[in-house]
C-alpha cells in the first residue's frame, strides 16, 4: 500500500498544512468544549452577546482538549501504522489497522476493551502520553462499538458526528474518500456518517492541491453519487455563507452537530462564513445550542489547512493541551517512510527506519 502524502507540496508546505489542520482542529475543539453542553441562551449569558470568545475552563484546565481531538490522533496514528505496515510487509487493510488504534484510544478512557486487540509490548508512543488518558465525554457510541470490535463493521445505524469529527486525517494519505468512509463504519453502521467522513477528507485533500474551500467541497460533494443528505446539507451551507441570514440563524437551520451532516455542515458554513479569518471561523463554529467542540474542530481542521499553521493564533497555540505532541504526530503523519536512501547512508537509513517502527510499529 502507497499511503504516503503525494501531493505537489514541499516538505515544508506539507508540514505547514498538516501542522495547520490537526492543530487548528484542536484548537477549535478546545474553544467549544466548555460550551458543548449548553443552548445558545446560556452562552450568551456567560459570555456576552458575541458568545465565548477566548478559551475558558474545561475539565479542570483552560485549552482541554476533548475526544474529538483525542480520536483525530489516534486516526494518524492508526494510518501512519497503516503505511508502516504496507511499506515493510507489502499487506496491510487501513480500517483493521485504525481499529487497533482506537482500541488504544479506549485504553485511555479506562474502558474494557477487546483484550486480544492490543499488545501490550509494542503500544507505540502515542498511547504513552498519561495526559491522553482522560475521559473527555467520549461519544457512546464509539464505545459501545469499540467493546464489541472483531476487526469488522459497527452493527448500528448509529450517525452520530463521532465519525467525520476524527477524519481530517485521512485526506493525508491514499484515497481519502474510500479510506475515511471505510474506516468510519468501524464504530457507525449509518450511511450518512461514512459519507460525511469520505466527503471531509477528500475536500481536505483538494484543498491540499491548492483548490479554495467551496471549491474543494463543491468538487468533494461531486463524488457522492447517492445524492446523500450530507452533500445536499453542505451545499446548502455554502450557499447560506453567501446569504444575508445572520450566522445564528443560519446554523440553527443546518442543525445542531449531534450528527455527522450537521457538524460537518456547520464545520462548513463557518470556514467560509469567515473566509479567511481563522478566529472568527472557529468562533463562528462553536456559538450555537449544538455540539460546539466537534463543529469547532471540524472548522479548525478546514481552515487550518486551508491557511496554514501560521493562521493560528500563538496564545491558543501555546495554550492548547498537548501541543507539542499534537504538532509532533502531525508532523510524522507527512514525513517519508521508508527515509529516502539516496541521502543517507544504509545505516543511517537502517536506524531511521528502526526509530520509526518502534514510534509506531506496523504489526
Ligand atoms: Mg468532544
Amino acid at each position: 500500500m502507497n499511503s504516503y502524502f503525494s501531493h505537489p507540496l514541499s516538505q515544508q508546505q506539507a508540514e505547514d498544512k498538516a501542522v495547520g489542520c490537526i492543530l487548528g482542529g484542536a484548537i477549535g475543539d478546545a474553544l467549544g468544549g466548555p460550551v458543548e453542553f449548553l443552548s445558545l441562551d446560556q452562552i450568551r449569558s456567560k459570555y456576552g452577546p458575541n458568545g465565548i470568545q477566548e478559551f475558558d475552563v474545561a475539565y479542570g484546565k483552560v485549552g482541554a482538549i476533548t475526544d474529538d481531538t483525542q480520536m483525530t490522533l489516534f486516526t494518524i496514528e492508526g494510518l501512519i501504522r497503516a503505511n508502516v505496515r504496507g511499506t515493510l510487509r507489502g499487506v496491510c487493510h487501513p480500517p483493521s489497522v485504525v481499529g487497533y488504534a482506537y482500541q488504544r484510544w479506549m485504553k485511555t478512557q479506562s474502558e474494557p476493551y477487546a483484550s486480544f486487540s492490543i499488545d501490550e509490548k509494542m503500544p507505540g508512543w502515542l498511547v504513552l502520553h498519561k495526559e491522553l488518558h482522560h475521559r473527555r465525554a467520549p461519544g457512546l457510541t464509539c464505545l459501545s462499538a469499540l467493546r464489541q470490535w472483531k476487526e469488522s463493521e459497527a452493527n448500528n445505524q448509529s450517525k452520530g458526528c463521532g465519525t467525520v469529527m476524527r477524519s481530517a486525517p485521512f485526506a493525508f494519505f491514499y484515497d481519502p474518500w474510500k479510506t475515511a468512509y471505510d474506516c468510519a463504519g468501524i464504530t457507525h453502521g449509518h450511511e450518512e456518517a461514512k459519507v460525511s467522513s469520505a466527503i471531509l477528507a477528500q475536500a481536505i485533500y483538494y484543498i491540499l492541491e491548492s483548490n479554495g474551500v467551496e471549491n474543494a467541497f463543491h468538487k468533494a460533494c461531486e463524488l457522492d453519487t447517492t445524492n446523500s443528505l450530507s452533500s445536499q446539507l453542505v451545499r446548502t451551507a455554502l450557499d447560506l455563507a453567501h446569504s444575508s441570514v445572520d450566522q445564528y440563524r443560519a446554523i440553527e437551520s443546518l442543525g445542531l452537530g449531534w450528527v455527522a451532516e450537521e457538524a460537518l455542515a456547520i464545520g462548513v458554513y463557518a470556514a467560509v462564513k469567515a473566509d479567511r479569518d481563522y478566529e472568527c471561523g472557529v468562533r463562528i463554529a462553536v456559538n450555537h445550542s449544538g455540539d460546539s467542540d466537534s463543529t469547532g474542530s471540524i472548522c479548525g481542521n478546514i481552515m487550518g489547512a486551508f491557511l496554514g499553521e501560521r493562521a493560528l493564533p500563538s496564545r491558543w497555540v501555546q495554550q492548547v493541551e498537548l501541543s507539542d505532541v499534537i504538532r509532533e504526530i502531525s508532523v510524522d503523519m507527512v514525513t517519508n517512510f521508508p527515509p529516502d536512501s539516496e541521502n543517507h547512508t544504509p545505516e543511517e537509513t537502517k536506524a531511521l527506519t528502526d526509530a520509526f517502527w518502534d514510534k509506531y510499529p506496523g504489526y
